[in-house]
């Protein structure tokens, strides 16, 4: 399956859930903490997601995807959703060990196939009302709800606007809920949004068939 939206950037959201802060030992943050994946980074659904050598402990991340449907800069809470062409699933995979060590999250969150997203946009969602799931080999492993998160999807758009302008196509992750958990070669990885579909990526190691 080819990728189902062309991004410019992918802006992430660190710490947008209390009780995942909590899990890694973080405070949440006083306003939306960012953070930017690169667009080489993308996976389609179905595509294997590769560990890289580099790291010894890499992790899923399930998120609700926002997808821009027009050029956003400066918007306000208010006028953001008119501003998201709807929404989608993201797995926002890190190399855990290496976003410790290294002090800024560039190369943790950077290597290629480290953000699977789909399969699909579906736009008329209330935001309110989405839920993400994360299943390993069948197993839940997470499961939020969007009106858990610290800062909602409009104040998202409006915050990230304000920074950098937003352009049809780009996506912010919301943030991924409590129970992110390693991945291992000839694992499968669902993120689920009800209402828009299941993200599904095997996993495999370098050097491993
Ligand atoms: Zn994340």
């Amino acid at each position: 399956m080819t990728q189902v939206v062309q991004p410019t950037k992918i802006v992430c959201i660190g710490r947008n859930y209390a009780a995942h802060a909590k899990e890694l030992g973080n405070e949440v943050p006083p306003e939306p903490l960012i953070f930017l994946k690169p667009p080489s980074a993308m996976l389609a659904p179905g595509a294997a997601i590769v560990l890289p050598h580099q790291s010894r402990r890499v992790e899923h991340e399930a998120e609700i995807g926002v997808v821009i449907g027009t050029r956003a800069k400066d918007v306000s809470e208010e006028d953001a959703l008119a501003h998201v062409a709807g929404f989608t699933c993201v797995n926002d995979v890190t190399a855990r060990d290496l976003q410790k060590t290294d002090g800024q999250w560039t190369r943790a969150k950077g290597f290629d196939t480290f953000c699977p997203i789909g399969p699909q946009v579906v736009a008329g969602l209330d935001w309110r009302g989405l839920e993400v799931i994360c299943r390993v080999n069948g197993i839940v492993r997470q499961h939020g709800h969007a009106r858990d998160m610290m800062y909602g999807i409009p104040r998202l758009v409006s915050y990230v606007s304000g920074i950098m302008t937003l352009e049809p196509g780009d996506v912010i992750a919301t943030g991924t809920p409590e129970g992110v958990g390693p991945l291992e070669p000839g694992d499968l990885v669902e993120v689920e949004i009800p209402g828009i579909g299941l993200l599904a990526n095997p996993v495999t190691g370098k050097g491993t068939p």
